[in-house]
């Protein structure tokens, strides 16, 4: 949820015009239905207002306040606590004439409520002043106490006009005083404005309630309010603990939004699920050929994850499958094994990455693994020629080509298969959906898809972001791995780590140097690599190389082979390496910023080492000064391998964004439920989900969740009333 760095306006409210509700222009009849310009609003204004919330009634509601300001009523101005927030009722006794435009001078207005004198000051004074406090009226205002030689004053307070008849100044008092919730703002748009548009929005709440989506079984066990009660609580909070995530009123939104997600990619799941796919032939022939030729047998993890994508793949409809597995857990021998036995049943198959280097190396060990059993192999990136790319294409289209591997320039319309049987990819976080949807099109039964993810994903997030995905998990690396080392330290120690490395490459071992991106901008980026280049040289020399983003695809390969084959000792690299790269010869990895990581990246980048029987090292530098949560990330890092673990620790520590890359976590930005603090919520909203699903509904429980998803998921709703 949003932090509060755009409340700090809070205290100086300018508004000085009553907080009633705006009137709308047309009485609306659904929450759901897109709110107009509200009276008084400018233009300007209410785009701001759409942009901030967004369109809908109910996206208004769903702007939670961050803070909140007490402005209960102070029974007397002698009364009132200097240097706090108090709300009085007074009579306006005298006003000074307003200075002439051109003159900046302050305005004092004295005021009364009997009990003391009070001056009100405006440094600014405009002529609304002279409507806002008319001499004899009475007035409410809230503000500041102040005081200096000749008494108390109120600088700036917000001011509010008392209606003639009693009991309307009655509802006006109460509705002024009492505790008020802050908004996070946008420039342009005040608090006055926006509590007046949600208040108004509170109103359409009340009259035109969304009918009760949760089992009322599930409401009592957890003693949760309904959703029209929630919202109106959730936008007046009465003490801090309201505005925690773990208040009633939160929690309720955050299982209605985790609800809609889950029943948006569980009905997306059937859906595929019902779709037909190919049952694969049982053929094994050139399986087991190439297993036997294997100088290892698989881990057992292996084996079962082989054994549950075989089944998926012999049935009738399409596979989709999550292989989660720390780097260097064997991931792509699966993937190499299943596509295969796709191909010798008859289809072709994809094995796609999400970077040119990735590409070409699960290239090579397609080539490595599979050309000698006789399979066509072909490469497909964005970096060729016009005419390779034209005749590649030609090929898949005859079927002539068994498998592609490559970049998303295999999900471009020119790409046309013959008949595709399984797709994997690699490192799915950084593809959407529509990478996935693109890769079956034209296909006449939908194609398998097995997605590969080395960042472990946490239970809670998977479910979030993945839905019922199936899933494979490679827990257990494959064995003669030892440990690896991990330091921290800080960067003043870089000549003495640069030292260091010396008696590394005199064993004729290999290692990795890597600098971070600055702000993800490619410049500072690159600079930072090659100074740290140039500065490795003077003590190397050519053994020494240097790799960074920039670089055209066909040089950032050559310097990668050329580490590979050992040409290099040291390869100082901005994080193009960051995943999948294999050099078992490497045995140091060094991280410079290693604050400005993230722990499922540095854990990824540590796992570049360590790949073969060698002791490794990895060495995070830091710069001082190390904010907590840094320090905790690098404690986390040194002390665990395990990738799960890493994952939960990442997430609690950053957040989802984080964890998944920003792409995916766009996809399923979350607007009321904080995927740390709601994380207990998770399994009671797949449940709900699935019963959704599974159990026999009447047109009003139909009617309550295509309400639900239209809430939260408007694209998903349709699909729904059409009863797929
Ligand atoms: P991932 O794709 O999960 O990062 P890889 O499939 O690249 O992992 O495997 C990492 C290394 O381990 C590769 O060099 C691969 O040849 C090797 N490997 C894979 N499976 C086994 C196994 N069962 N036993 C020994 N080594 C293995
Ligand atoms: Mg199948």
């Amino acid at each position: 949820m949003s932090g509060g760095t755009q409340s700090q306006t809070t205290n100086k409210l300018k508004a000085p015009k009553p907080a009633t509700k705006a009137v709308a222009a047309v009485r609306p009849s659904s929450l759901l239905e897109d709110y107009p310009k509200l009276n008084g609003l400018t233009p300007a204004q209410y785009t701001k207002l759409q942009t901030l919330c967004g369109p809908r009634w109910i996206d208004l509601l769903f702007h939670l306040p961050t803070k909140m300001l007490d402005r209960s009523a102070t029974p007397t101005i002698a009364a009132a606590p200097v240097g706090e927030t108090v709300t009085l009722i007074v009579q306006v006794l005298r006003r000074q004439p307003l200075p002439p435009r051109h003159i900046k001078r302050p305005m004092t207005i004295d005021v009364t409520d009997g009990s003391a004198p009070l001056r009100v000051m405006y440094f600014n004074p405009g002529y609304w002043l002279e409507r806002a406090y008319p001499v004899g009226e009475t007035v409410i205002l809230s503000g500041k106490i102040e005081t200096d030689n000749k008494g108390r004053k109120l600088i700036h307070p917000d001011v509010w006009s008392l209606p003639k008849s009693e009991d309307n100044a009655n509802t006006k008092i109460n509705h002024v005083a009492r505790i008020w919730p802050l908004y996070p703002l946008t420039a342009g748009l005040g608090q006055g404005w926006l509590s007046r548009a949600i208040l108004t929005a509170l109103d359409v709440a009340e009259d035109c309630p969304l009918p009760e989506w949760l089992p009322a079984s599930l409401r009592e066990q957890h003693n949760l309010p309904t959703f029209t009660e929630a919202l109106k609580a959730a936008h007046n909070p009465q003490t801090e603990a309201d505005l925690q995530p773990n208040a009633p009123a939160r929690t309720r939104l955050a299982l209605d939004e985790l609800y809609a997600t889950q029943l948006a990619l569980q009905h997306a799941r059937v859906a595929n699920r019902g779709q037909r796919g190919i049952a694969h032939g049982k053929s094994h022939l050139l399986t087991d050929r190439f297993l036997a030729s294997l100088p290892f047998p698989l881990t057992q993890d292996q084996q079962n994850a082989l054994t549950e994508i075989r089944a998926d793949l012999s049935a009738p409809r399409p596979m989709l499958r999550l292989l989660q597995g720390d780097v260097g857990s064997g991931k792509t021998m699966v993937a190499l094994l299943s596509l295969l036995k796709v191909i010798e049943n008859g289809h072709q198959g994809v094995l796609m990455a999400p970077t040119e280097i990735l590409a070409q190396q699960l290239y090579a060990n397609a080539v490595k693994y599979l050309q000698p059993l006789g399979i066509t192999v072909g490469l497909l990136t964005g970096s060729m020629s016009a005419a390779q790319k034209k005749r590649l294409k030609d090929h898949i289209r005859q079927g002539f080509v068994q498998l592609t591997v490559g970049t998303h320039a295999l999900t471009e319309d020119s790409v046309v298969f013959d008949k595709l049987g399984l797709a994997v990819i690699d490192e799915q976080h950084r593809f959407g959906v529509k990478q996935r949807v693109a890769l079956s099109a034209n296909q006449p039964l939908a194609p398998d898809m097995l997605i590969m993810t080395a960042t472990p994903i946490p239970r809670t997030l998977a479910l979030t972001a993945f839905g019922d995905m199936d899933t494979s998990i490679l827990a257990q690396k494959p064995p003669g791995r030892t440990p690896i080392t991990t330091l921290v330290m800080a960067d003043d120690k870089l000549a003495q780590i640069a030292q260091r490395l010396q008696g590394v490459i005199a064993k004729g071992e290999q290692a990795y140097w890597v600098c971070p991106l600055v702000e993800e901008s490619e410049e500072s980026d690159l600079s930072d690599a090659t100074s740290r280049y140039n500065w490795l040289k003077q003590v190397y020399g050519d053994k020494v190389a240097l790799l960074h983003g920039k670089m055209k695809p066909k040089d950032k390969d050559d310097i990668m082979q050329a580490f590979k084959r050992h040409e290099y000792s040291v390869l100082v690299s901005t994080t193009v390496i960051e995943v999948g790269v294999d050099v078992p010869n490497a045995t140091v990895m060094v991280i410079e910023h290693a604050e400005r990581f993230g722990l499922s990246q540095l854990h990824q980048l540590r796992g570049r080492v360590g790949r073969g029987a060698l002791a490794s090292h990895c060495i995070l530098i830091y710069t001082a000064p190390l904010s907590p949560f840094a320090q905790e990330r690098l404690q986390a890092l040194r002390d665990s391998e395990d990738g799960f673990y890493l994952a939960e620790k990442d997430l609690e520590l950053r957040g989802p964004g984080e964890v998944l890359g920003a792409r995916q976590s766009g996809e399923m930005k979350t607007r009321l439920a904080d995927l740390h603090h709601h994380k207990h919520l998770m399994p009671v909203a797949h449940q709900l989900g699935s019963a959704a699903l599974t159990r026999p509904l009447n047109a009003a429980q139909r009617n309550a969740l295509a309400l639900l998803l239209t809430t939260f998921h408007k694209e998903t709703a349709a699909d729904w009333l059409r009863g797929g």
